[in-house]
């Protein structure tokens, strides 16, 4: 059966979110070449925008987790699947994630990379839900606060589809 989506975000207003986000990003990393670490798979489309505004020296890695499978409710557990390939130590790192929900996979991550000795970690999500979450974690830097609802595309997947979607949009079951 087809669920009913309706739009939360559009094109415009997500280019506009990124480039603020990229001013700051451009301004605090002034004379740095952070390392982004991208969250597959979710992170993609965001990443690929992102770093078109950036003026900065980046490199670019990523990194694969599994904290949900193919449904719209979290595992509890984090896994990784592919870890970065950029030693990072001593380095400044940039963690770029779609949503924050639970905070859960960010925060398990974050320790993981915070154990490979980089300079700094900072993290940088396009969406956080308005949740009261389990785990506290630092967003530095985010994009917009939506609703505690299921949302899709612009990278963002149910079951693996509508990742392709330029708008975001909520899901109603
Ligand atoms: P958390 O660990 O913070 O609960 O969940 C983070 C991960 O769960 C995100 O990276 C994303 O893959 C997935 N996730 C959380 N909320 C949503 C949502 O509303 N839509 C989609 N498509 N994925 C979500």
């Amino acid at each position: 059966m087809d669920k009913k989506i309706k739009r939360l975000l559009g094109k415009a207003e997500i280019k506009k979110g990124i480039k603020k986000l990229a001013q700051k990003l451009n301004n605090d990393y002034r004379n740095k070449s952070p390392i982004i670490v991208c969250i597959l798979k979710g992170a993609f489309m965001f990443l690929a925008d992102l770093i078109r505004e950036l003026k900065i020296p980046v490199r670019i890695d990523f990194i694969s987790v599994s904290s949900y499978g193919d449904s719209s409710r979290t595992s509890g557990v984090v896994k990784i699947n592919k870890d970065i390939s950029i030693d990072i130590e001593g380095e400044d790192v940039l963690l770029v994630e779609d949503i924050v929900d639970t905070g859960l996979t960010l925060s398990y991550i974050f320790d993981f990379l915070r154990r490979k000795n980089p300079k700094s970690v900072k993290i940088c999500a396009l969406l956080e839900k308005r949740v009261k979450r389990s785990k506290k974690i630092k967003i530095d830097y985010r994009g917009f606060v939506v609703p505690n609802k299921y949302v899709i595309g612009y990278g963002l997947d149910f079951a693996e589809k509508h990742r392709n979607l330029s708008d975001i949009h909520v899901m109603e079951f």
